[in-house]
């Protein structure tokens, strides 16, 4: 491949498409007639300024995001608005549901018990999460101040594939897996939350997309810096931003938008997953836990059942050019994230080494 490049199935910090790269790379030494790159650059000048306004706009327009929300760019990832999330709007009643199916909606729950009540909705541990429990699985409260999901489980390879109601309580999800994959109703959701590494630029910035009615509430102790109605009135400048996160965030929306939007990607993503189980259902080897209505599109984990072999699965991938396969530490077997930057050509390869793989381990 160009550069030398491999395909890397890396849950995140992952792949970024290869002409932003390039774009960036190009933009370096001289962000566009400054005679400094971005790196180097105030975050109060005109330049930048204009920089950060592009990022928010472009989010708006690709995913469709109404007048009435604001979109931030905020610090402390995806894990800091654990915590954000709670002390920003955990302020009514005090509580929130919480629907467990992971391992990050799970430390959601944990952290926000520091600021007030979570109730477990419901939960998929005892069927080790290979499913997402069904609307009428859900035991919401009605004084909850919202309710929290996480769209895309990373960890388990599973997604929601529908969005619960929740009637006038406002619903929180995490999107940092997912975001930017297809299009989503935004409307339906009170707050969306996403660290950026995943699918959206290099990590350092957490994008948070905000019904404007929720600010202005947050309890006396949050920090300024993730107090959203400060940081909205700021344009996400109340202190320094990530500024390069940021500007990445304008490279990979511009790229997004020149391919077809998320419709594109939705098509594109969808064909690429289903690539990948259609083989892993018909293998012999190599199989997949999760219930098939749920499976994730960007995060397809699988196993041989026997570790050592898993273990010589990722070892001889990586050496073949298809690098981070391995699962998350907590679950092992593997795992491939097939994000929008990865292209078709990957997977395809990533098949047809298992393929091989089986034939030899026969
Ligand atoms: C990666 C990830 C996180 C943690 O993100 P950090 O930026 O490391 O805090 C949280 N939720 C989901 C769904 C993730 O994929």
């Amino acid at each position: 491949m160009k550069y030398d490049r491999v395909y890397n199935f890396s849950a995140g910090p992952s792949m970024l498409p290869l002409s932003v790269l390039e774009k960036a790379s190009a933009e370096m030494m001289n962000y566009n007639g400054s005679g400094m790159s971005i790196t180097e650059m105030s975050h109060r000048s005109k330049t930048y300024d204009a920089v950060i306004c592009n990022a928010v706009d472009a989010v708006r327009r690709v995913m469709n995001v109404p007048e009435n929300y604001s979109i931030l760019f905020l610090q402390g990832g995806a894990s800091g608005q654990f915590a954000g999330v709670p002390m920003n709007l955990m302020t009514g009643s005090n509580s929130a549901d919480f629907v467990v199916t992971g391992q990050f909606s799970g430390k959601a729950a944990e952290e926000a018990k520091k600021y007030g009540t979570a109730n477990i909705a419901a939960t998929s541990k005892p069927a080790n999460f290979t499913y997402i429990p069904a609307q009428e699985d859900l035991v919401l409260s009605p004084d909850a101040d919202y309710v929290h999901i996480c769209y895309n489980n990373t960890i388990y390879g599973s997604k929601w594939n529908y969005i619960p109601e929740t009637g006038n309580v406002p619903l929180v999800a995490d999107m940092s897996s997912c975001i930017m994959s297809e299009p989503v109703d935004v409307s339906r959701f009170g707050l969306i939350y996403a660290g950026a590494q995943k699918n959206l630029a290099p990590a350092g910035v957490t994008v948070v997309i905000v019904r404007n009615d929720l600010m202005g509430k947050a309890m006396p102790i949050t920090p300024a810096v993730l107090d959203y109605s400060i940081q909205a009135k700021n344009n996400s400048m109340y202190n320094t931003p990530p500024c390069f996160p940021i500007y990445m965030i304008g490279l990979v929306l511009e790229y997004i938008e020149a391919e077809g939007g998320l419709e594109a990607m939705k098509e594109r993503n969808e064909a690429k997953a289903k690539l990948l189980y259609d083989f892993i259902d018909a293998s012999e080897m190599f199989s997949n836990p999760v219930r098939p209505d749920c499976r994730s599109v960007m995060n397809a984990t699988f196993v041989t059942g026997n570790a050592e072999l898993d273990d010589r699965f990722c070892k001889e991938a990586a050496a073949a050019g298809l690098v981070s396969v391995k699962g998350h530490r907590s679950v092992g077997g593997m795992r491939a994230s097939i994000y929008n930057a990865m292209p078709r050509e990957g997977v395809e390869a990533l098949v047809s080494f298992m393929e091989k793989f089986e034939k030899n381990n026969k």
